[in-house]
């Protein structure tokens, strides 16, 4: 049969080379002039900066996504554990450096509150069992049917522990000190949703971040593509960029064709791994599977305010990642998903991978990328975005004690407008849905298209959910759809 995919970030790549495997002849089109999607990076005055992703969290899906193509890590780069895998700011001086291993974070959970340790073990215990039931029974299911979710395992799972009451009310019984409270928080950020809002199923996201460690794969993020565009092409998956879904034309019930630039290529199946409601608004709407007013419902993960800087000097005060939490959370939080605006007193993350990663950065120099989580749809202009990085850049310079403004040769900044201009973000999302219990697995915008027989949906904003290794694990649910259905796809049905 032949497969057409729709994008070329980790979704595509990963459903592309799934389907090539089990024998389709597979064509990725993308519409920007390099594969990666949101994984992309670009150079500029001897810098190499990634331009999305930069933790390098779940080391086990990406063995699991190479070993099914019998590969391993070292066959594309050279992974390393960080060791702090991350400092956290909450003031001038008041600096708490995550170290790596069990014993060590448990160590430091006791030093900053006594009792800690103690408690995070059994918190640590219960996450680790989610993380499990979570990857061998639930993330690898295509969510179309709640009987999924109906097994043995997963149930007593459910009775037994605490899954669907609020993470942040959870993590708050068991911690007092601030910084143990930031510091339990911060992984669920990663899911897009307030912690309050999280459900305490999530809490696997702290055993993955925190116990399971974090690395990075030296030359940067973007080796990770480099080495998922390998795979493909290996398998005959042919990519061809600067290619444009501009409609998808459809025949009794089935795709027929996709429109890009002018040419017309006929389509037997098709992924499509865009932005969801972007793929959704290139469909005639009545076969479309959501209207406008159920995207205006959902609660989408933050969009990003960023700036890729490149320094004449080497700093100080930094590890390859910090976060910058000298300031409410609960407040930023409320700027972000209660109340959307601009927000007057944010967080802010900086990583910094030249500090041991000599390749991205010329001598002497180093490569830093600022990050501020900001509500989706918010107007981005150019004044808006100078006024951030003034304010941002004083307190990095504060709270680190050393110049950096001066020393900057290289700046770009990223947001809502570049979000939705290189990848039809809806409302200029950096990162999907929000993982709200309402948003969470069946709950989520579906992997089929309930009017096509003949077309699936993959990416961060269908399952399992926004981040690199559920982006990889959609692509190859998809593909499983495809391998379950062939027969019936192959006679067009
Ligand atoms: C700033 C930022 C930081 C992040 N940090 C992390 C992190 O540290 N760790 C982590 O795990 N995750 C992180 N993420 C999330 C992660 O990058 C994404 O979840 C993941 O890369 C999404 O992959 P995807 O394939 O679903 O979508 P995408 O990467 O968006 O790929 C979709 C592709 O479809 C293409 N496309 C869209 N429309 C068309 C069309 N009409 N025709 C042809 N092609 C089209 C797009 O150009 C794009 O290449 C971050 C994301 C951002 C933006």
């Amino acid at each position: 049969m032949r497969c057409q995919v729709i994008g070329s970030g980790f979704a595509g790549l990963s459903a592309a080379s799934y389907l090539a495997k089990d024998g389709h002849e597979v064509d990725v089109y993308e519409k920007n002039s390099m594969a990666g999607g949101r994984a992309r990076m670009f150079q500029a005055e001897g810098f190499t900066f990634d331009m999305g992703p930069s933790w390098y969290w779940m080391p086990d899906v990406f063995e699991k996504y190479y070993a099914a193509f019998d590969r391993k890590v070292p066959d594309f780069y050279d992974l390393r554990e960080l060791d702090p895998g991350f400092r956290m700011y909450f003031g001038k001086g008041d600096v708490v450096d995550l170290p790596a291993g069990e014993a060590a974070i448990l160590e430091l959970f006791e030093q900053i509150e006594t009792g800690a340790a103690d408690k995070l073990r059994r918190f640590m215990k219960e996450a680790k069992e989610k993380y499990d039931v979570s990857m061998n029974d639930l993330v690898y299911k295509p969510g179309l049917s709640i009987l999924e979710f109906v097994q043995p395992k997963v149930m007593s799972a459910a009775l037994r522990m605490n899954l669907f009451g609020s993470f942040g009310k959870y993590v708050r019984r068991l911690f007092k000190d601030p910084r143990l409270i930031a510091l339990m928080d911060f992984p669920v950020l990663f899911l897009g949703a307030s912690s309050e809002r999280t459900p305490a199923l999530y809490s696997l996201m702290n055993y993955a971040g925190l116990y399971m460690g974090t690395w990075y794969p030296m030359g940067g993020m973007h080796e990770i593509i480099k080495g998922f565009v390998k795979i493909a092409e290996e398998q005959g998956v042919r990519i061809h960029t600067d290619s444009p879904v501009e409609s998808i034309q459809v025949n009794q019930g089935r795709v027929s064709s996709l429109h890009i630039k002018g040419r017309e290529i006929p389509v037997e199946t098709l992924v499509a791994t865009g932005d969801y409601h972007h793929m959704e608004s290139l469909l005639p709407p009545a076969v479309r599977n959501y209207s406008e007013e159920y995207w205006d419902k959902r609660v989408m993960s933050p969009s990003s305010l960023l700036f890729y800087l490149g320094v004449d000097k080497k700093l100080q005060g930094l590890q390859h990642h910090t976060l910058f939490f000298d300031k409410s959370l609960e407040h930023h939080s409320t700027q972000i998903y209660d109340d959307p605006q601009w927000p007057d007193a944010p967080l802010f993350y900086a990583c910094c991978p030249s500090m041991i990663d000599p390749s991205v950065a010329p001598t002497g120099k180093e490569n830093l990328f600022l990050l501020v989580p900001v509500a989706a749809g918010l107007e981005d202009t150019p004044k808006v975005r100078e006024r951030y990085y003034d304010m941002i850049m004083s307190r990095l310079e504060r709270l680190t004690g050393q110049t950096i403004r001066e020393h900057v040769i290289y700046k770009r900044s990223y947001a809502h407008r570049d979000f939705q201009a290189d990848y039809h973000a809806y409302k200029g999302n950096a990162y999907g849905l929000a993982n709200t219990l309402r948003q969470t697995a069946v709950l989520k915008p579906t992997l089929i298209n309930k009017s096509l027989s003949n077309m699936l949906y993959a990416g961060q904003l269908t399952v399992p959910g926004p981040g690199v290794p559920p982006s990889i694990i959609s692509g190859e649910m998809a593909a499983q759809y495809i391998k379950k259905n062939h027969a019936r796809l192959a006679k067009g049905q």
